[in-house]
């Protein structure tokens, strides 16, 4: 892989559809994930391992690892988990990276994986432990996630000082990365600024820290300048925000990962990303989700006369 200054991580094969009422038949994902490989995406969430009853449309997450492992080897899988159960699924599957959640809202966590949060902490340690068990040449990299790190639908505000004790004590339990998600769109640059310096001083200079933002409110690519503005050099997009918001009828899901590639191959950042077959990609999405609404602007204004991207420049 050429060099690459910021990760772009697609979620949407995992936020998007889950948040989608239909389920994509695992060819059509595959087809789609493909596709988002070829175009450079250096990592991709391919789905999670949550109880199918709870999300059946990603019930065939293992088979869509091994599958996209055997056909694009050199792109990072990630899956997410939400407890320790997911973790024993998902790590024989052979992801890259097992992308663990809690949320910072306490109402949020109890709602969204049943238990209080200190207890998703404990869960973090014995996934961390479970991991380490693997023979070093499997080592997967474990990210802790902090989910409704902004605000939250059911209980408001968020104490900042709440997302930085669960940061402190993932990393402390042996996160290899931390990712700080604004789950239902609250999220603002000044506090998207403050949140991601702090954190940073907080768990100190050599764990990754990644971002999630959703454009709920617009205010989606401002929070990624802020936060890279904070240092931060890993985003999830989803294409075309699929999936919307499940508290907000009618609103964008994720940030657009064309709009997001587009703004830093604007600004000289090299993602690896090809931005025409990200659309490409977007293309076959959509028409395997007839009738489902989409988002975003670069798909529909293209790319500025002259527009050399940061990838091609060099
Ligand atoms: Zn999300």
């Amino acid at each position: 892989m050429s060099e690459i200054d910021v990760v772009v991580q697609e979620v949407g094969p995992r936020d998007g559809l889950q948040n989608v009422e239909r389920t994509m038949p695992t060819d059509a994902k595959m087809e789609w994930i493909g596709a988002v490989c070829e175009a450079g995406v250096p990592q991709v969430q391919v789905g999670s391992f949550v109880p199918p009853r709870l999300i059946p449309q990603l019930a065939d997450t293992g088979e869509i690892v091994r599958r996209t492992r055997e056909g694009w080897p050199d792109v990072a899988l990630s899956v997410l988990i939400p407890n320790l159960k997911g973790a024993e699924l998902a790590l024989p599957t052979g992801p890259d990276q097992v992308a663990f959640v809690l949320s910072a809202s306490a109402a949020h966590n109890e709602r969204n994986v049943r238990r209080p949060v200190d207890e998703s902490l404990a869960d973090f340690a014995r996934i961390v432990a479970l991991r380490n068990e693997l023979d070093p040449g499997r080592r997967v990299k474990v990210s802790g996630g902090i989910a409704t790190a902004f605000g939250c639908t059911m209980q408001g505000a968020v104490p900042e000082a709440e997302v930085l004790r669960l940061a402190e004590t993932l990393a402390e339990a042996g996160a290899d990365r931390i990712g700080i998600a604004d789950t239902v769109g609250y999220a603002n640059p000044g506090q998207v600024r403050r949140v991601f310096t702090d954190v940073r001083a907080a768990i100190g200079p050599d764990i990754a820290l990644g971002a999630h933002f959703h454009d709920t409110r617009g205010l989606g690519l401002a929070n990624v300048l802020a936060a890279l503005e904070a240092g931060v050099r890993q985003f999830d997009g989803g294409m075309g925000g699929l999936g919307g918001c499940p508290y907000a009828p009618g609103a964008t899901g994720n940030i657009v990962t064309e709009d997001l590639v587009f703004m830093l191959e604007s600004m000289g950042l090299r993602t690896g990303i090809d931005l025409e077959r990200l659309v490409a990609a977007r293309r076959i999405m959509e028409a395997h989700l007839p009738g489902e609404p989409t988002h975003g602007t670069f798909v529909k204004a293209g790319a500025p006369k002259g527009f050399v991207p940061a990838s091609r420049a060099a």
